[in-house]
């Protein structure tokens, strides 16, 4: 998860066990995360659509729409299939299921668990997950915002964002380098290369147009934010 440092790891919780929901969500913000809930399959999709959690976990057998069901719909859409879910089962043999079909879970837990082993499983998967999407993957994954090195396409909220050779090497640098400074003669020996006299103001001009395409307000930036007298940082 490219996080900006101090935000805390948003989970939702899909449970519709009163009790088990309640204690799960207590868990997790005792723990330090950051706890929305759903109690039905709709309502839980609805928020995996419109919260962007970090984590899901998801009880397989739910109203409305169930847990397997879900899985696979935020597996084939681009703008969730990047969240890492943990599936909650109540019976040993639905783990053949959750395994068999390919359901595109991350990890399960059978009930009856502890609170204990069940955070283990949620840091577990956090750590996992953060590992591969920065070394296995030739994806780079902030918040809505998707890029793959390899294709060189960009995606917001699972929408391609057009972005010429220099402002998606630009972008890519500085996600790279997710939360960190990179002065403009950085950026500028990273992205236009040592030879090539380029002005500082062309770092600029490329920021200004990236953040015309990626940010909500371009006036007001919450993605790229410049750093008075140093530069710029990605913050995601
Ligand atoms: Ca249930």
């Amino acid at each position: 998860m490219m996080k900006v440092k101090g935000s805390m790891v948003k989970v939702l919780v899909i449970e519709d066990e009163e009790t088990l929901l309640n204690n799960l969500a207590d868990k997790l913000k005792a723990d330090g995360f950051n706890v929305t809930t759903a109690r039905d399959g709709e309502l839980g999709l609805e928020k995996i659509r419109n919260e962007h959690p970090d984590l899901i976990v998801l009880d397989i057998m739910l109203p409305k729409l169930d847990g397997l069901s879900i899985c696979r719909i935020v597996r084939h859409d681009t703008s969730t299939s990047h969240i890492p879910i943990i599936m909650i089962t109540a019976r040993g043999n639905e783990v053949d299921k959750i395994v068999g079909l390919e359901s595109g879970a991350d990890d399960y837990i059978v009930k009856p668990f502890t609170l204990g082993e069940f955070l283990a499983r949620v840091r577990a998967v956090m750590r996992r997950f953060s590992g591969r999407l920065m070394l296995q993957q030739d994806e780079m994954i902030a918040n809505d915002l998707r890029l793959n090195l390899t294709a060189r396409r960009v995606f917001k909220n699972g929408e391609e964002i057009k972005l010429s050779n220099k402002e998606f090497d630009l972008l890519a640098e500085l996600m790279r380098n997710r939360s960190a400074v990179l002065s403009r003669d950085l950026i500028l020996t990273k992205v236009w290369g040592y030879d090539y006299f380029v002005d500082k103001r062309t770092v600029d001009v490329h920021i200004r147009w990236l953040r015309e395409k990626l940010e909500e307000d371009p006036s007001n930036p919450r993605r790229i934010v410049t750093v008075r007298g140093v530069g710029y940082r990605f913050e995601g």
